[in-house]
């Protein structure tokens, strides 16, 4: 049976949002991360990432860098028991400088591309998972990948929670991560 996913943006939701991470000293993990994330994987949710890159079509950072974020974020969870387990990345954009990634794709958000390659590939749920992200994208995002969506105030959040597009509905709109979790957790032990 398909299991339930906890789908998650990255900057603004995860860690802090500090534009294009084009170096590892500028990942700053939330403190309530980890913490977060534990809980959700042991209620028996995945944890995936779900993430917009242009900078790598717009030339500012490459993917063998972003793979290098990536598991410098595994590292640094890692000591308090958290874990990711799996990165989902759009590296497109209509615009970019670089032609192999020019590209309008259904992959980036507010497309539901990268939510409905995870389901495929590691056969998850959508009804019974929930995106959570700082912008109103990731909402729209997993609205249209059928998953239950929570808009966090921390990120970009802090100035777009209070005004939301008029097509786009959040099922929560909560201070951070854990909130979220803990929304998410008691939302499923009630279906
Ligand atoms: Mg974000
Ligand atoms: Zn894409």
């Amino acid at each position: 049976m398909s299991r339930p996913a906890l789908f998650l943006d990255r900057d603004g939701t995860l860690i802090e949002e500090r534009g294009y991470i084009d170096r590892l000293d500028l990942i700053a993990v939330y403190p309530w991360t980890g913490d977060a994330l534990r809980l959700a994987r042991r209620a028996g949710f995945a944890v995936v990432v779900i993430t917009n890159q242009s900078a790598i079509a717009r030339g500012i950072i490459d993917e063998a860098f972003l793979q290098q974020v990536h598991r410098e974020l595994d590292a640094r969870l890692a000591p308090g028991g958290a874990r990711i387990d799996r990165y989902y990345y759009c590296p497109h954009f209509p615009d970019a400088r670089i032609e192999q990634y020019r590209r309008d794709c259904r992959c980036r958000k507010p497309g539901p591309g990268l939510i409905e390659e995870a389901c495929r590939e590691m056969d998850l749920d959508p009804a019974r998972s929930v995106m959570v992200g700082d912008r109103w994208i990731d909402v729209a995002c997993g609205a249209a990948a059928g998953t239950k969506t929570i808009l966090v105030r921390s990120g970009h959040g802090a100035h777009e929670a209070d005004v939301p597009p008029a097509d786009v509905r959040a099922d929560a709109i909560l201070n951070n991560l854990m909130e979220a979790v803990g929304w998410m957790l008691r939302t499923s032990s009630r279906s």
